[in-house]
């Protein structure tokens, strides 16, 4: 049944007009007036309404004229841009009325087909896509772009595998995969983690007459950047003939998702150096990682770029650049970013707050949580993660108590394991063990690996060695192989003198076979990151500015009060050798170099892979006066600022 919409009065045409194929008519004439100019025209100015009118009235208004395919796919066109699927639903339910009257050339049509499939499947509604897929496949030739349109529609909707099902039943039909099936068939690949899918697609394309275009090769890059096959991602981006910004993005995401983080910064440089440029994408890219090993110089660098840019950043890029500042412990730099953004989101509030409590600015952080509130933001989770957790570094016991029972009642934010961990972090910090066992006991959820942790640490800072050894042997049966929990004991030992304590301790761990994690530190200077790690770096200790820094900073901490304390030491080892083992930690070599390379008024910045030693936290705080110098140190667990023999933490972590 036609449905019996009559054409509204700004679009009626006279049906006279429909008899206009005769040759003494126009070109012109023609094109402006016959239904299917009159369709292409409504569906390019965005008039879905009428154009859907036009074609349901066509049947009875203009028996003579045929609908045009090109029409009906601007129509189709503007329906996907707007993704409006009651416009295609009502589109495709008037082919299938006519199906005999003419129309089914219309529904085999490729390009027609391909866009419904693509408008029901942006729109969610794989199943009818597939309705429109499956009518007519198996009389039919379907050509490769139908395919291709059905495949990535399941992709869209996350159905990889369907997707490399089509692909694969499309080649059984013998219908030649192009550049498009290719890139389709590589998507879905990544998507199911499936390399060796994706490597016979890539035999295919080299195979195929078709040259792959820059769309097919990055796809192959993100293959095997994803996949983790960085020669094979070299070897394609080598061989590329263009390279976009896409290219090169995915490759950056490549080395960083392997965790080859100098790569990652070497190939942004190359990519400025080859005037490849940016896109935001790149630069919420590689910020992270500047944060991640404290390359603030790398990291300023990009924000002039930024401030260069024609174009405006967008909030992602600003809150990245936020991080960066906030993970290298520039907290200033951080908050003119903050203060000068014209919109701030969610992530903005909480990266700034984060940004006080990492860096132990308790005090700015409960303002701006404050303000937050005031601003009409609603704080979420992370927000009230960020407060806890800065309340706990910074002593704040009764805070913290007050912000963990306010997230519920007053910001209906309900706490969650992390909550309830840093809770007993602020109690057990405070020596309130007690209180903290209670908490953890009557907690909604299994107690945590990190809330363990976090106790033992108590006990460490409180001397209690019997609860330490209760705690640590749940730690052992949770994490058996996390060689932190057996140094965190051994220390506990080692601070109470029970030396026979310690022993055990390393029998147990020779024994298991588990091996402490190398102490390594990060710094940037200038452009280059370098990287020390604990007893390493021969080289560099051998070098003569190397040993005369070390001898005078040996002979000037020793003079302002400095002696090493071996108790960190877990080996049995004699007495000079510990000595020279705690010199030997990584950040201290780091701070050394820093000392030879840079100038007298340059802060110190260094990134370390686990918690600084006692030893280590306390020569910092000398060289810090006798050489005058800003130290940053980032570890694992938090930050620490040292100035005039001083650290931020107040000897609190
Ligand atoms: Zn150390
Ligand atoms: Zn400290």
């Amino acid at each position: 049944m036609i449905p019996a919409i009559s054409l509204s009065t700004n679009i009626a045409i006279s049906t006279n007009l429909t008899a206009t194929s005769g040759p003494n008519v126009s070109q012109r004439h023609r094109n402006s007036n016959t239904p299917n100019s009159l369709l292409k025209s409504l569906a390019k100015s965005g008039k879905l309404d009428d154009a859907l009118r036009l074609i349901e009235s066509w049947p009875s208004k203009f028996p003579a004229t045929e609908p045009d395919v090109e029409a009906y796919s601007v129509f189709l066109h503007a329906c996907i841009s707007r993704r409006s699927l009651e416009h295609g639903q009502r589109l495709y339910r008037q082919l299938l009325l006519h199906r005999n009257g003419g129309n089914l050339r219309l529904l085999n049509n490729p390009t027609l087909k391909s866009k419904l499939i693509t408008l029901f499947s942006i729109c969610g509604r794989v199943d009818d896509a597939f309705g429109v897929f499956e009518d007519g496949i198996d009389d039919e030739h379907v050509p490769g772009q139908v395919w291709v349109a059905m495949a990535i529609g399941c992709s869209r909707n996350g159905q990889p595998e369907r997707a490399l099902l089509l692909y694969c039943e499309m080649l059984c039909r013998f219908v030649q995969p192009g550049n498009f099936a290719f890139s389709a068939a590589l998507k879905a690949s990544v998507d199911l983690l499936n390399l060796r899918f994706g490597i016979s697609v890539h035999a295919q394309i080299v195979k195929s007459k078709e040259e792959p275009d820059q769309v097919v090769n990055n796809a192959l890059l993100r293959l095997y950047a994803e996949l983790g096959c960085s020669d094979e991602v070299l070897k394609v981006f080598d061989g590329m003939p263009q390279r976009n910004l896409v290219s090169w993005n995915t490759l950056i995401a490549g080395f960083i998702s392997q965790d080859q983080i100098f790569d990652s910064l070497h190939t942004f440089r190359r990519m400025q150096i080859e005037g490849m440029g940016f896109s935001w994408v790149t630069l919420t890219t590689i910020l992270p990682v500047c944060g991640r090993v404290t390359a603030l110089h790398s990291g300023k660098e990009i924000h002039a770029q930024i401030l260069k840019s024609v174009n405006r950043p967008d909030i992602f890029v600003l809150n990245s650049l936020m991080d960066m500042y906030a993970k290298c412990g520039t907290i200033d730099y951080c908050r003119r970013v903050f203060y000068r953004m014209q919109s701030k989101d969610l992530t903005s509030w909480n990266t700034m707050l984060t940004g006080y409590a990492l860096n132990g600015f308790m005090e700015k952080a409960q303002e701006l949580f404050y303000e937050m509130v005031e601003s009409d933001m609603k704080p979420d989770g992370i927000t009230f993660i960020a407060l806890l957790s800065g309340c706990s570094h910074a002593g704040l016991t009764d805070e913290g108590q007050r912000f963990f029972s306010k997230m519920k009642l007053d910001y209906g934010v309900s706490p969650t394991a992390e909550h309830y961990a840093c809770l007993i972090d602020i109690l057990g910090r405070a020596g309130r063990i007690k209180e903290a066992l209670q908490v953890m006991e009557n907690m909604p959820m299994k107690p945590s690996s990190t809330i363990w942790g976090s106790l033992l640490n108590s006990c460490r800072l409180h001397g209690n060695v019997s609860l330490a050894e209760l705690i640590a042997e749940q730690l052992f049966e949770l994490e058996p192989n996390n060689p932190g929990n057996y140094i965190m004991l051994s220390n506990i030992y080692a601070n109470a003198e029970m030396w026979e304590g310690v022993k055990m301790v390393r029998d147990m761990m020779e024994e298991r076979g588990i091996k402490k994690e190398a102490g390594c530190s990060w710094i940037q200077i200038k452009n280059r990151v370098h990287t020390f790690v604990a007893g390493g770096g021969f080289e560099l200790r051998n070098s003569p500015e190397f040993k005369k820094v070390w001898s005078e900073l040996m002979k000037a901490t020793q003079d302002n009060g400095y002696i090493p304390s071996t108790s960190v030491v877990l080996h049995d080892v004699n007495e000079d050798l510990k000595t020279s083992w705690v010199c030997g930690h990584s950040e201290r070599l780091a701070t050394s170099f820093a000392l030879i390379h840079t100038a007298d008024e340059m802060p110190i910045r260094i990134t370390k892979n686990l918690r600084v030693c006692v030893d280590c936290h306390t020569w910092l705080k000398h060289v810090s006066c006798i050489t005058g110098r800003l130290i940053v140190l980032r570890d694992t667990n938090r930050f620490h600022h040292f100035k005039g023999g001083a650290c931020s933490c107040k000897d609190y972590w």
